[in-house]
């Protein structure tokens, strides 16, 4: 079967992924004289960066999704399609996906990656990841069913189990749900189930090599340290999580911590479309691409965001899998593709390093810009502001800025609702989780 677009005497441009980097070029391309494409599986842009705050019940997920349809309503050129890419086929032009194959005149594969649990099976199974909206609301409906059953027990290791929580990774969403977690466990907990001694209630956040935050400054790593130290957080470095079995996580040093829930921030690696040559797929599951964008040995197909694998001087061995280079991957494509046309020679990509930051609750994050690094309540006022104004759409901006002055004068949110399905799969606490 094939997708129902009409033929035109455009070329058509294919974008599989709306997220930083597909929305991006979609939203500049569609302004040329192309036909575009938009496919993802999801009918939404995810702004991932705020994922966390979704799962500690700080903002609704509405507020960090934005309707792919919505950004395109007055673009007669531009065709969205809720699907999955399976694969490609480079001699045919084509893709083939759920909803049946589609032709193509250019390919852009934008469609970024998902957990890696580096092949263990347990803790793909039981261990809750931040990768989609879904996901996070997910660890929102556990953390807080979790509570519930926890105000309920009388057995001390048994509740020990629903509160204590692991987090797995000390990258910047490791640290920022620590610190999420941290104020929640401090401000809002003891007010809600004032039942619980809230001085039982374990945060671990687990970090393989010797420092938060690697790839930022060593202002940063240790700023964050200090922080989390502040908020009660117990940071184990060097220390490997090797297994979890839903009741304990087990180190490479044979400790072992109980907890129902682990957090996995450990590790990404690449979504995978099959049809590509096997050499153009690299480490992380990454696919190779050369300076423009295209995929080496493959005409007329191109990876931006974290999917792309290119080597530039200053990175040679990648670029970060951040949404500055998604964003930049996706404006330099378009460039390329007003270019092309004319027959004009295209612009190599070159990443502008525009910095990185972390928040670590209120008042406290940390900032690396090229030539300045700070931390502290400025560093979480600019924080707030590139993230506020980061988001897709205005609404999402003024709700997102409701939510944090609410939450920031009240020390509160009013957001934690234990959604139930109705049917199918009814969410569960860990606890009956593991006894079904
Ligand atoms: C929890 C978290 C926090 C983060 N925090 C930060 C931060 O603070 N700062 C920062 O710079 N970066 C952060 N990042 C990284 C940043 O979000 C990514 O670098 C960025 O999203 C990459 O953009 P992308 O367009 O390449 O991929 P994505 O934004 O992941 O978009 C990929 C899209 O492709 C779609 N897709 C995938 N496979 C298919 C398929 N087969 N068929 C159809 N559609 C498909 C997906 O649904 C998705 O919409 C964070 C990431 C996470 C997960």
């Amino acid at each position: 079967m094939t997708i129902n677009i009409p033929n035109t005497d455009l070329e058509r441009i294919v974008i599989v992924g709306g997220g930083f980097a597909g929305l991006e070029l979609a939203q500049r391309v569609a302004k040329m004289n192309f036909q575009v494409v938009l496919i993802d599986k999801n009918n939404y842009h995810q702004f991932q960066p705020l994922f966390y705050q979704v799962a500690m019940a700080g903002l609704e997920p509405s507020s960090i999704a934005f309707p792919l349809r919505k950004a395109f309503q007055k673009k007669k050129n531009v065709f969205i399609r809720v699907t999955t890419v399976e694969s490609v086929d480079t001699n045919e032009k084509e893709i083939q996906t759920t909803l049946g194959t589609l032709r193509y005149d250019y390919l852009v594969l934008a469609i970024g990656v998902d957990t890696n649990f580096f092949g263990n099976e347990n803790i793909a199974q039981k261990a809750f990841s931040m990768k989609s909206v879904s996901e996070a609301l997910y660890l929102r409906n556990a953390i807080l069913s979790d509570y519930e059953r926890a105000v309920t027990t009388t057995d001390f290791d048994e509740r020990q189990g629903l509160i204590d929580i692991i987090i797995v990774g000390g990258g910047p969403t490791g640290v920022e749900v620590a610190g999420a977690l941290a104020e929640m466990k401090k401000y809002i907990l003891p007010k809600d189930y004032n039942e619980l001694n809230c001085d039982e209630i374990d945060i671990y956040l687990i970090q393989s090599s010797d420092c938060l935050l690697k790839g930022m400054s060593t202002e940063a790593s240790e700023g964050a340290a200090q922080f989390l130290k502040e908020l009660g957080v117990i940071v184990k470095l060097n220390t490997r999580v090797e297994d979890f079995d839903g009741s304990f996580v087990y180190m490479n040093d044979g400790s072992k911590i109980q907890g129902n829930k682990m957090i996995w921030a450990a590790g990404i690696r690449g979504n995978t479309v099959k049809g590509l040559p096997e050499n153009s797929i690299v480490r992380g599951n990454r696919i190779k691409v050369d300076r423009f964008n295209q995929v080496e040995g493959v005409d007329r197909v191109f990876a931006i965001g974290d999917i792309a694998y290119m080597e530039e001087e200053e990175y040679p061995k990648g670029h970060p899998q951040v949404a500055q280079v998604a964003i930049q991957q996706g404006k330099n494509l378009a460039k390329n593709f007003k270019l092309l046309p004319q027959g004009k020679p295209l612009r190599a990509f070159t990443y502008r390093d525009l910095g990185s930051m972390a928040t670590i609750g209120r008042n406290r994050a940390v900032v690396d810009l090229p030539s300045y690094k700070f931390k502290g309540f400025f560093a979480w006022i600019i924080w707030l502001f590139v993230h506020l104004f980061s988001l897709v759409g205005i609404k999402n901006r003024l709700f997102v800025f409701i939510n944090w002055v609410w939450n920031y004068m009240t020390y509160d949110q009013s957001l934690r609702l234990i959604i139930q399905p109705k049917t199918k799969e009814k969410i569960v606490s860990t606890e009956e989780k593991k006894q079904s």
